[in-house]
């Protein structure tokens, strides 16, 4: 069993100026606290380099417009892709909605039981035929169901690489594997997987990836659809307006080719910019030693919760940064409720996730999830509260 001692702390809350002492911040899957030096970078955009980009012929904007580039190069280094698949978008919800509308071949998409309703709205909107994998015993997609599945009438496959909820991690390789056998694409939802995991999109072998800049230590407003070169290139843009064309005229217009063809207006510069910081930030710290410590977290989480009479934990034992429980008799909200009376912070609910909920049979449930400020005294305050909640149920 782990025991708190096990855990050697990153010892980086003081690097948060919105994280009070003795505040259990337990919602990282919903959005990360930002470190200073995202503040920073956004602070000094505005503040002191601000300007619009791509469209100035003056040295601050045409300065404004290499830190934004640098900023998608930044990204692409980040996930292994090359800078011109990079399109900026306000989130992965953007980025799923603009591949479902976007992907000239809308026949079938094999999606999961356990995805975000990001990753199931989108495809109904754009009139896709949905199935739906579904899931091991313990949590995970169920690739042998989803081999069994796929015929060559799918289109696309699209899964969360890390489940918002359970916290299981994907084999993307042989989600790939199945997907490009019956000639489908393979989308990840990266969004929980980008902030816990090294994510390289060649290794991988997707065909798309998106994810959300909050959700990484970054700005809100910015996100990343990654697509291969050569699928993007086939794409209609998504909206239209300025920054995105070639050539306008009332008759007809011609487009940019990617990422502009999909990047309609005036950019998030300054998200862009704060997304740099954080990509700065995450890969300085190491995504091997984020997993590792959130890894530990999740064990201790897990060992301590089990132990406690009348809680239930949902998702596998290796989950990445996320535990999902319930109470026997307690709405997850209440057990929210009272965790914070007692300084600790977590999500309760259906986490966006109402499909699979119907298939865990609850209504919700109450979810810890970790990031690098966390430690294992967040944990202890974490297990004390659901005993709290336990005896004032009890
Ligand atoms: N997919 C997953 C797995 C998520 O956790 C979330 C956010 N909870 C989303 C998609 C949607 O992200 P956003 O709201 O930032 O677009």
């Amino acid at each position: 069993m782990a025991t708190i001692l096990d855990i050697r702390p990153l010892d980086l809350v003081a690097d948060f100026p919105a994280i009070p002492a003795g505040w259990a911040y337990l919602d990282t899957a919903a959005t990360a606290q930002k470190p200073q030096v995202v503040i920073d970078a956004i602070t000094r955009a505005y503040g002191t380099t601000y300007a619009t980009v791509h469209r100035g012929v003056y040295q601050r904007s045409a300065d404004m417009t290499l830190a934004y580039e640098a900023a998608r190069q930044r990204v692409a280094r980040f996930i292994g892709a090359k800078a011109d698949e990079i399109v900026f978008v306000r989130g992965a919800t953007e980025g799923i909605n603009l591949v479902a509308h976007c992907w000239p071949d809308k026949r079938r998409v094999l999606l999961s039981q356990l995805e975000h309703h990001s990753n199931i709205v989108p495809w109904q909107l754009a009139g896709w035929q949905i199935d739906v994998c579904p899931l091991t015993p313990d949590g995970r997609i169920d690739l042998d169901a989803a081999e069994a599945i796929l015929t060559p009438d799918h289109a696309m496959v699209a899964f969360a690489h890390v489940s918002n909820v359970l916290g299981s991690v994907l084999d993307a390789r042989r989600a790939a594997e199945l997907a490009h056998r019956v000639g489908a694409k393979l989308l990840l939802d990266g969004c929980q997987a980008v902030p816990r995991l090294p994510v390289d999109v060649q290794a991988l072998d997707c065909d798309f990836y998106v994810f959300s800049g909050h959700k990484l230590y970054g700005p809100t407003g910015i996100g990343v659809l990654w697509g291969r070169g050569d699928l993007l290139d086939v794409m209609p843009p998504f909206m239209g307006g300025g920054a995105m064309i070639d050539r306008v005229t009332f008759e007809r217009t011609t487009y940019a080719p990617p990422p502009a063809r999909f990047e309609p207006g005036t950019p998030h510069i300054t998200g862009a910019l704060g997304l740099h910081a954080a990509i700065d930030y995450v890969e300085a710290i190491g995504l091997e030693a984020i997993h590792a410590h959130e890894t530990a977290l999740v064990k201790l989480a897990r060992d301590r919760l089990s132990a406690i009479n009348s809680v239930r934990l949902f998702g596998p034992e290796d989950s990445a940064g996320i535990v999902s429980f319930a109470i026997e008799g307690v709405h997850p909200h209440d057990v929210g409720t009272i965790l914070d009376e007692g300084q600790v912070a977590i999500r309760a609910g259906h986490h966006c996730a109402q499909p699979l909920m119907d298939v865990l049979g609850v209504p919700a449930t109450a979810r810890a999830s970790f990031g690098v400020y966390n430690s294992a005294a967040d944990v202890e305050a974490l297990a004390r509260g659901v005993e709290r909640v336990t005896r004032i149920f009890g």
